[in-house]
């Protein structure tokens, strides 16, 4: 056999955003060995492309799917819409480097934070802890797309603080410490280290999680390991990231890129009608440290819908409002209990008006009841929160609290507000600025509230070719992203690279709405959103999926940065 595969006649888009071209591409042992004329004579598979668009295969940098690989090993929905290289391991959270008794610890706090099922996580994670190297080892021949993994600030810190990483700052030589675990872990292949410090993350047990407790000190110490080495970036969401940065995070950031000397990436910016200025400000933060001292400073832009799905019973998004949050996590009976009283209403009442610096609202006009379990409650799917209470002659908050509770707190309800024009105008400011990279999908977490995968699909059909061409796109996909976290060998379309790539019918691309299904671990469910027009994607030379079916095949590696 002379190759392994061969994509005849596809329209190259080779990733580096230059004009697309006619060509045969031929595969051999996992690399692209020949891109012009090809002879596909004895090749043991010929892919038909006339007609059809080839990239690279997409690379999402922002996932959580940590937990998720060792029981799903395709990455769905992400492969769906052409990703077949996936960066675990982001906004501190991993689970690894672990000492075996605290890994129970690190799976109910990711779980929390990023909302997966507990349940689902005990019954299929099969890592029991271990060195950085123990858990990529995990993946090795069993996933179908490639991964890299970062390593977490809360691991890091938990291994060497155990309980007291949940209590307070590290003394000297504990930070000492964790720079020591944290070039293990690079050595062993990690591709960077990520934070994160928002008030929004807290722990199943109540308390911050141990990213938030680090001082400045801390998280630029361990910035500097990373200058020992030839490979690897941070990313990192500073407190204050929704109204654009305060001084003392802009201080903090600039001195982890200066510490590091690796890019850093920072999450995500959008625009909220609550903290309506605050991705310009983000924006022009970043562009100016780019001018004045060259600083590598990567806001994330999202070109995904992010409707919010959420039941009382699961739900994160209320964790900023501290009574609700309080109730929320305390145990069941006593979660109704508190629920039902007038006192604690009208206390929510009150912290639910106090919108400034929060990522999310409690909007009765927007948000709507999407899924019901008692026949009664049958008349309320579709409408508003504000409908419902109208419906039931009571208050909005009222009507939300008393119906959810009637259920268990099971009842779904939906926030999606189709994006007004000021939010447009945002998000195409944002692909506009070169720095900017594409992502937000926070794939693998937050099961039950969206899902954010379609940010490939959509970036490729929604703003071309109104503000990209489909080549700058696909270039925002790939090439940029493997740049930015030193894969020199992906991301292109080139002799010699690993062949990862895409065959796309674009009279098909695009998106659906989201659709729930219960195919997790433990019956748990997950919104998935499907794709249309991705006719084959390849991993290192193999396909993976053909029209949106995974082939069965395991061809994903880890993608070690050492
Ligand atoms: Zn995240």
């Amino acid at each position: 056999v002379t190759y392994d595969l061969v994509v005849r006649r596809g329209r190259v888009c080779d990733g580096t955003g230059m004009p697309s071209y006619v060509a045969d591409i031929a595969v051999r042992d996992g690399r692209i060995v020949k891109i012009g004329r090809v002879d596909a004579t004895g090749a043991a598979l010929t892919i038909e492309a006339e007609g059809l668009w080839v990239t690279p295969g997409f690379i999402d940098i922002h996932t959580h799917y940590d937990a998720q690989l060792h029981f799903e090993p395709t990455a769905s929905p992400s492969s769906w819409h052409g990703t077949t290289t996936v960066f675990i391991g982001n906004c501190g959270f991993t689970l690894a480097p672990a000492k075996p008794e605290d890994l129970p610890w690190l799976l109910q706090m990711l779980s929390r934070v990023e909302g997966m099922s507990p349940e689902a996580l005990g019954q299929a994670v099969t890592f029991t802890g271990g060195s950085f190297g123990d858990f990529l080892a995990g993946f090795e021949g069993s996933i179908g797309v490639n991964v890299g993994a970062n390593v977490g600030h809360c691991a890091l810190r938990r291994h060497v603080m155990g309980d007291q990483a949940s209590e307070r700052t590290a003394t000297a030589d504990e930070i000492a410490q964790m720079q020591v675990l944290l070039r293990a872990a690079l050595h062993e292949g990690a591709i960077g280290f990520t934070s994160s410090q928002l008030e929004l993350h807290q722990a199943h047990d109540g308390r911050p999680v141990p990213s938030n407790l680090s001082s400045p000190e801390e998280l630029v110490a361990l910035a500097s390991v990373l200058a020992e080495f030839d490979h690897g970036s941070i990313e990192f969401i500073p407190k204050s990231f929704l109204e654009g940065y305060a001084d003392e995070d802009r201080e903090l950031i600039l001195n982890l890129w200066r510490a590091s000397g690796k890019p850093v990436h920072l999450n995500t910016v959008t625009r909220l009608s609550q903290a309506p200025d605050g991705w310009k400000r983000s924006l022009a933060f970043a562009t100016e440290a780019f001018a004045d001292e060259g600083a590598r400073l990567h806001p994330m832009f999202a070109t995904n819908h992010q409707g919010v799905h959420f039941t009382l019973a699961t739900t994160f998004l209320f964790d900023e409002y501290l009574t609700l949050r309080g109730a929320l996590t305390a145990p069941p009976a006593e979660r109704e209990a508190t629920l039902r009283s007038p006192e604690f209403r009208a206390a929510l009442r009150a912290d639910l008006a106090d919108v400034s610096g929060k990522s999310f609202t409690f909007s009765p006009k927007v948000l709507r009841v999407e899924i019901v379990h008692r026949p009664e409650h049958e008349r309320f799917v579709g409408l508003t929160v504000a409908e419902m209470a109208d419906a039931l002659g009571c208050d909005p908050l009222d009507a939300f609290l008393d119906v959810s509770l009637a259920e268990g707190l099971l009842t779904q309800f939906v926030q999606a507000a189709p994006p007004d024009q000021n939010r447009l105008d945002a998000i195409e400011e944002m692909i506009r600025s070169e720095i900017l990279t594409a992502g937000a999908s926070d794939a693998g977490a937050h099961l039950l509230s969206f899902c954010g995968v379609d940010y490939t699909t959509r970036l490729l059909t929604e703003w071309v070719p109104r503000v990209l061409t489909f080549e700058q796109a696909v270039s925002r996909l790939t090439m940029v992203p493997a740049q930015l976290h030193g894969l020199g060998d992906r991301g292109v379309l080139r002799v010699g690279a690993a062949a990862d790539l895409n065959v796309i019918d674009r009279t098909r691309l695009g998106s659906s709405p989201p659709r729930y299904v219960e195919d997790f671990p433990a019956k748990s469910g997950r919104f998935v959103i499907d794709a249309d027009g991705y006719v084959a994607t390849v991993v290192n030379g193999t396909v993976m999926m053909r029209e949106g079916t995974p082939t069965g095949a395991l061809p994903g590696q880890v993608l070690r940065g050492a």
